[in-house]
């Protein structure tokens, strides 16, 4: 195996701590919509009703605007409020996702700390443009990143191999045997590594158990533990 050369991370769950991203901006869109029907209850099912949709959207079967718009309108019709409000409320929640920005314990020292070491550094999101831009410039991350790469750019979403191949194609000089990709999803960050033929590890923070048949070539619960990783042999 070639020594590793290149990280691409994944943001949303793996470097930044999107849970609370998307709590903190789902209150503030409720109340700014004027909407008193935000409840911890309301909050659960309309993460359950999201992941159904991201999933349904990584194995091709509805488009992203379908995702964005779609999880909103089946939440609404729950809680009885109007659906046409959709699409401008998904607007202005990916305004506050991208204003929400809470890395993970060490996950900027880990980055800085990569860079001094040489390793060129994407990031790869599935996550909307509107959100990332503002997001990655507020952080500062897209500062110190050498390259990043939104789905929506990109034109394919992870996990597709035609997404990696842009990736490849604009990064130059490095093989797939040279990177390694760093997330928290299975099905798009592991399986998506998977496709590229690129080296995988899993930010699996709770110790999930896995039951998708995704072997991810290492699980990391701590970010840290990605300096052992990409030690070179012997070293
Ligand atoms: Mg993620």
């Amino acid at each position: 195996m070639s020594q590793i050369r290149a990280i691409l991370w994944d943001i949303d769950g793996t470097l930044m701590d999107f849970a609370l991203s998307e709590r903190n901006a789902l209150q503030q869109t409720f109340q700014e919509f004027g909407l008193p029907a935000y409840s911890e209850e309301l909050r659960q099912e309309y993460s359950l009703i999201n992941k159904r949709y991201w999933t349904a959207m990584e194995l091709g079967k509805i488009t992203k605007p379908q995702v964005l718009v779609g999880r909103f309108q089946e939440l609404f019709e729950i809680y009885g409020i109007d659906i046409a409000l959709a699409e401008e409320f998904n607007t202005v929640f990916q305004l506050h996702i991208g204003d929400e920005v809470h890395f993970f314990p060490n996950a900027m020292e880990l980055v800085r700390d990569f860079k001094s070491g040489g390793y060129l550094q994407c990031a790869v999101t599935n996550g909307t443009k509107l959100a990332q831009d503002r997001k990655l410039a507020k952080s500062g991350l897209n500062r110190i990143l050498d390259y990043v790469f939104i789905s929506e750019d990109v034109g394919f979403e992870k996990p597709s191999a035609d997404f990696f191949r842009t990736v490849f194609r604009s990064i130059g000089h490095y093989q797939p045997d040279e990177a390694i990709i760093v997330g928290d999803s299975l099905t798009s960050d592991i399986q998506g590594g998977k496709n590229a033929g690129i080296r995988t590890c899993w930010f699996n923070p709770q110790g999930m158990v896995q039951n998708l048949d995704i072997q991810p070539d290492f699980e990391i619960r701590k970010l840290t533990e990605l300096k052992r990783i990409l030690r070179p042999a012997g070293d």
